[in-house]
């Protein structure tokens, strides 16, 4: 089979889709063609295991979605922070949630060193979580180390999620958004919610303090202590 037909079996997929989409829910793109409601954004890690629709179970135009490597929100990063200002300003989504997974190969790589290209700049965000949180991290069994980096950073990139303008001015007007850390299991499929939820400027510091206690103890529980 060659290169094309494979990349053709992709648009025979589509087809079917579209019309079993069409078929099940008659209107259905004509409905979405008017304007789309989301009530969440996804910010996900960009790994072809972690696809946010199916993941929860929500059709188009139900949920806003912004992937990168490592699930990483800078306050530099126009794209990112241009997504979270449409998704808050203009679609006045509710929930903003920040979805790390378990065995992230970013996080892996941020975490040892592993030199692997352009990427390496973009991995000093997650390496600067590893850092903050070394001494901890050095005490845990060498295999655990990766899925606890995973777990650190989503609090980490959820606090900046928090302390954007775009969250910022959209608490000051009274506008209702909470940001939400998830971890996925790549070994089950599930989401856990690492209970850093934060819905106002109060919540933030508290929140992100419980969560990472919380998460402490389950790992150190794991081992035993
Ligand atoms: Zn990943």
């Amino acid at each position: 089979m060659s290169t094309n037909d494979h990349i053709d079996g992709l648009l025979d997929n589509n087809q079917r889709w579209a019309t079993e989409t069409e078929e099940r829910s008659p209107g259905f793109f004509s409905r979405l063609l008017k304007q789309q409601t989301p009530q969440y954004l996804w910010i996900g890690c960009a790994d072809s295991r972690v696809p946010a629709n199916e993941l929860v179970g929500l059709l188009p135009g139900e949920l806003f979605v912004h992937r990168n490597v490592a699930n990483v929100v800078v306050h530099s990063d126009l794209n990112c922070l241009s997504v979270m200002q449409f998704a808050v300003d203009q679609l006045k989504v509710q929930h903003i949630i920040i979805v790390g997974h378990s065995n992230c190969g970013g996080v892996r790589a941020a975490l040892q060193d592993l030199r692997v290209g352009l990427v390496d700049n973009w991995l000093r965000h997650v390496q600067d979580v590893r850092n903050h949180h070394q001494d901890w991290l050095d005490q845990l069994p060498e295999e655990q180390r990766v899925n606890a980096l995973c777990e650190l950073n989503v609090l980490e990139q959820a606090r900046n999620a928090c302390q954007t303008t775009v969250v910022q001015d959209a608490w000051s007007r009274g506008q209702s958004v909470a940001v939400h850390g998830w971890v996925y299991g790549l070994h089950n499929g599930l989401l856990k919610d690492l209970s850093v939820t934060a819905a106002g400027p109060d919540d933030v510091g508290p929140a992100y303090r419980r969560a990472l206690e919380a998460l402490q103890r389950r790992y150190e529980a794991a081992m035993g202590r």
